[in-house]
């Protein structure tokens, strides 16, 4: 049974959420207990969505002690909840060691998007962000990813809603927490789960080389998306410190192998810094970089990061650089702003609580 034991402090139990639906049969197997158990358990998780063990009713006493004694729910208390006029909701969510995390529904025409997180704090450095500010505290476990979702839908049931996609791109580096993120993945699409369809769920990654090929290797249909945010190696290396871990060419070299082998459209995420990398030549060389392939840019205007100095690009650059791509045949769209007058940038509602303490 794999567990992320090591990122977790004291002598807790393991969480239940940890488990995915072999764990638990394995877990069943183990106990004396026939496998169908293994399903009942899945069904009270998460399409019941029960939060203690008593409310199992379908399973004997003696079960329902024994999973208690061996197992927690992940409790996340709410610290904040913010609610955007848009209808995007924020959340900071205190866990069980007192660090916090942020989890974001948004709601699209097409339905409710979970946006979670995969770590405390980030120790990618990416110069617009404000979750890394503090650095990385811990990698979230796959059980305290897969809370966030499973709490986000218990909200959603009382409004007869659902959530229809996930986008990891809260704080951290999925591919950092490699393991966890690709269990919580396979728990989130399990058909006998909570069944979110993977060509709705996207994960976000700032160009961690070994992993998008880890991935590209995985058997599934989720979407990839990278972080790119400059044209070439050195602009993006003044953003993004892990560029000279992972320069720019072997990323594009890892995701060209990811196109081959999966034939799945890349999003390339860009955000858009004033003066900085928002010029219609940047636009015009990473046009030059991404024209052979099948993939999609999102430009994401920054918003000020007061400790950056940085500055947001005017509606006429942001304009102007869509503009030069779409010219040169580069599929391109403009982030609708969600949550614009609730922080809902990544981290900032942390990055709030933490001065507060
Ligand atoms: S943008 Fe993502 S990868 Fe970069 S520092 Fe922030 S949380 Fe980490």
């Amino acid at each position: 049974m794999h567990m992320n034991d090591k990122d977790r402090c004291g002598e807790m139990k393991p969480f239940i959420y940890d488990l995915n639906l072999d764990d638990l049969q394995e877990w069943a197997k183990e106990n004396g207990e026939p496998a169908f158990r293994a399903g009942q358990i899945f069904d009270w998780l998460y399409v019941k969505r029960v939060n203690n063990f008593q409310e199992m009713t379908n399973l004997s006493k003696e079960l329902r002690a024994k999973l208690e004694d061996q197992f927690e729910f992940v409790t996340l208390k709410e610290i904040t909840k913010l609610e955007s006029k848009d209808g995007t909701v924020k959340f900071l969510f205190g866990l069980h060691d007192d660090h916090a995390i942020e989890t974001v529904i948004m709601k699209h025409n097409y339905g409710n998007s979970i946006c979670v997180t995969t770590q405390v704090g980030c120790r990618i450095g990416c110069t617009f962000c404000a979750s890394t500010l503090g650095g990385l505290k811990r990698n979230l476990t796959a059980g305290e990813i897969v809370a966030q979702v499973v709490q986000a839908q218990k909200i959603l049931d009382e409004k007869g809603e659902r959530v229809s996609s996930i986008v990891i791109m809260g704080s951290g580096e999925p591919f950092e927490n490699y393991e966890a993120t690709m269990k919580f993945l396979r728990i989130m699409i399990h058909e006998k789960g909570l069944n979110i369809g993977q060509r709705h769920i996207t994960v976000s990654t700032s160009g961690i080389v070994p992993n998008i090929y880890k991935f590209a290797n995985e058997d599934t249909q989720i979407n990839l998306a990278i972080s790119i945010h400059a044209p070439n190696d050195m602009l993006r290396s003044k953003l993004m410190p892990v560029n000279r871990r992972y320069p720019f060419e072997d990323v594009m070299e890892a995701l060209r192998y990811y196109l081959a082998k999966t034939g799945r459209r890349i999003t390339f995420e860009y955000a858009l810094i004033g003066g900085v990398n928002d010029q219609p030549e940047h636009a015009a060389e990473l046009a030059s970089v991404l024209k052979d392939m099948l993939c999609h840019v999102n430009l994401i205007p920054v918003n000020h990061v007061p400790e950056r100095k940085y500055v947001r690009t005017s509606r006429n650059d942001i304009f102007k650089f869509q503009r030069v791509l779409a010219e040169n045949g580069v599929n391109v769209t403009i982030r609708r702003e969600q949550g614009h007058d609730i922080a809902a940038a990544c981290g900032q509602l942390r990055a709030k609580h933490m001065e507060l303490r």
